[in-house]
């Protein structure tokens, strides 16, 4: 093949290499990959590295890619989960050639067990689950064979047919391959291939009571799509052994290859489906798309785009290397700044409002300033907004006491509104607790922002909303939900929740924000990047989920 003259769209990586050897030689035609979720719960952004890496590997060589539901077990799975991943796949930017489950495969699986069978590789264990684990043995120790390891093929057979059948309660009987209880690679030690499971499955309903474990399970999979290059995550790599001894034995015409890349880790949040679950049954977040969870939908919820975490992905790369690959989430954020920088509209939102009267402003009058919508990208143009004698600004733009070098407003000083005047302070009301309430404040007509005006300088630019024509927002601003990763410290990680993680604040915007629809994404100045959150709009509230803010002292 031609390698030199392929454009490649991704960057190279080891995997690649494989493939570009592979077809080389001749020994693959068609690069086949998968994308193999378990549907027990929603994608995270660590299954987003498996999406891309499976996809784009294929695109690469013209080549196709499945998305395949590995749906064999009962009582964890759900079409709730099958539904989502579809969505967020197709969210991602991806189209799968062949949608399949594997669960469609249970006739031909269970008579792969009986070739093994037929063969001498497999055997009914009648031992409980206890029995056979105690006699695994250890990494330094062999197991033990199991008392019913010599069973003929026969009364193997007439067993395992009745285990088919429903005779046997749970945990009753298995299925076990017969291959080496003293191998140093534990995985090879007589590995479990089929159990009893009396439970209603998503897609099979109550044909099946019997299911294949996943290390049996996946390698047929593979090969009865025809998949030529298995990706998956590093700790299955003591499991190649027993992917193709299954491959081989089950005599599978077609010989998937098994490789293995390591997991991406992030810092501040958990990822494995176990954790995320147990965050949203127990109620700490609001669902599987709360905006502070690594799922793909809450990702999506809270205004990252598609674009953006594939950047992330790729920036990341493939690489065998273990370590725990543990990426700083602030890596994320970068790449969602990036990608929103010259996309999202500028505009000014309070958060957390103080009036401001311009006293000396004519009462009944309103004047429409001009705005540009995105200062770095002309293209995106200006808009006019409304500005009259009441407006609200931040309450801490203003400090009766403040500090040295505090230039925004405090009695006497004066500062700029953005692309609007100058305004001094005069006065200022409290409350009977001693808030401040309200500004009075005077604005000189001479500075009009675009004016030319030369006169004096102000130290201070700060950010207002018209009063009369703001509309009330509710902004959502989050902090990592996670304190520190203790994802290696099993059950303590819902002790470390981050107690700020959700912050709720009532403020106002720009009057043309009416018109803004679910997931538009704006740059409220000096605060960051926010999306309009899907499920708390609706025609008379907005609500605006905190992506990003501005900076941090983090860059790629
Ligand atoms: P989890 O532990 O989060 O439940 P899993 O591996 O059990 O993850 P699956 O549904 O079996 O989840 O994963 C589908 C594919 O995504 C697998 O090929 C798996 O290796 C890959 N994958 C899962 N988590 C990650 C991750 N953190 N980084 C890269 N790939 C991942
Ligand atoms: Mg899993």
């Amino acid at each position: 093949m031609e390698t030199k003259s392929t454009t490649l769209s991704t960057p190279s990586n080891f995997i690649k290499n494989i493939v570009i050897e592979d077809l080389k030689s001749g020994k693959v035609s068609q690069v086949i990959t998968r994308f193999p979720p378990e549907p027990n719960g929603y994608l995270h952004i660590g299954h987003a590295k498996s999406i891309c890496l499976n996809f784009e590997l294929a695109d690469d060589f013209k080549g196709l890619t499945n998305l395949r539901f590995d749906d064999t077990n009962p009582v964890k799975e759900d079409t709730e989960y099958v539904e989502s991943i579809k969505a967020d796949v197709a969210w991602l930017g991806f189209q799968w050639d062949g949608l399949f489950f594997a669960s469609d495969y249970f006739e031909e699986m269970y008579n792969r067990a009986l070739v093994l069978i037929r063969k001498g590789l497999a055997f009914v264990d009648d031992q409980t689950a206890d029995e056979i684990r105690e006699t695994r043995g250890t990494l330094t120790q062999p197991g033990l064979d199991s008392p019913y390891r010599g069973r003929s093929i026969e009364e193997n057979l007439a067993l395992f047919e009745r285990m088919r059948a429903g005779e046997f309660k749970d945990g009753e009987r298995v299925l076990r391959a017969k291959i080496d209880m003293s191998s140093p690679n534990i995985n090879l030690r007589d590995p479990i291939i089929y159990r009893v499971v009396h439970a209603h499955h998503h897609n099979t309903g109550d044909a099946w009571c019997i299911y294949p474990m996943y290390a049996f399970a996946h390698p047929l999979e593979d090969a009865i799509e025809g998949v030529t290059h298995s990706l998956c995550t590093l700790e299955f790599e003591d499991q190649r052994p027993f992917y193709d001894w299954v491959i081989q034995e089950c005599e599978m015409p077609n010989v998937p290859r098994q490789y293995e890349f390591s997991r991406l880790g992030l810092t501040n949040t958990v990822m494995s489906k176990r954790k995320l679950k147990q965050l949203v049954d127990e109620k700490a977040v609001d669902g599987w798309d709360d905006p502070r969870m690594p799922t793909i939908s809450g990702l999506r919820r809270r205004g990252f785009t598609a674009e953006a975490i594939r950047n992330f992905v790729r920036e990341l790369g493939v690489s065998k290397g273990g370590g725990g690959s543990v990426v700083d989430a602030r890596m994320l954020d970068h790449f969602i700044r990036e990608d929103l920088k010259l996309k999202a509209m500028r505009t000014m939102g309070v958060l957390n409002p103080l009036k401001v009267v311009i006293t000396n402003y004519p009462e009944d009058q309103v004047e429409m300033l001009d705005m540009e919508n995105n200062a770095e990208n002309p293209e995106m143009g200006n808009r006019q907004i409304p500005f009259s004698r009441e407006i609200y600004i931040e309450q801490d733009d203003f400090m009766e006491n403040p500090p040295n070098k505090y230039f925004r407003l405090f009695p006497g000083n004066e500062v700029r509104l953005k692309n609007a005047y100058f305004i001094k302070c005069n006065d200022f009301i409290k409350d009977e607790n001693g808030k401040v309430v309200e500004l009075h404040c005077t604005y000189d007509v001479e500075t009009k922002s675009g004016s030319g005006f030369t006169g004096r300088k102000v130290k201070g630019t700060i950010h207002w909303v018209d009063a009369k024509s703001a509309v009330p927002a509710e902004f959502r601003l989050y902090e990592p939900l996670i304190l520190d990763n203790q994802e290696d410290e099993d059950a303590s990680f819902l002790e470390n929740l981050n107690p700020n993680s959700l912050q709720i604040v009532q403020g106002f915007v720009e009057d043309n924000m009416k018109q803004a629809q679910p997931h538009d994404k704006f740059q409220f100045f000096r605060h960051g990047y926010f999306n309009v959150d899907p499920k708390y709009t609706t025609s008379d509230k907005l609500v605006f989920n905190l992506i990003v803010s501005l900076k941090s002292s983090f860059e790629v």
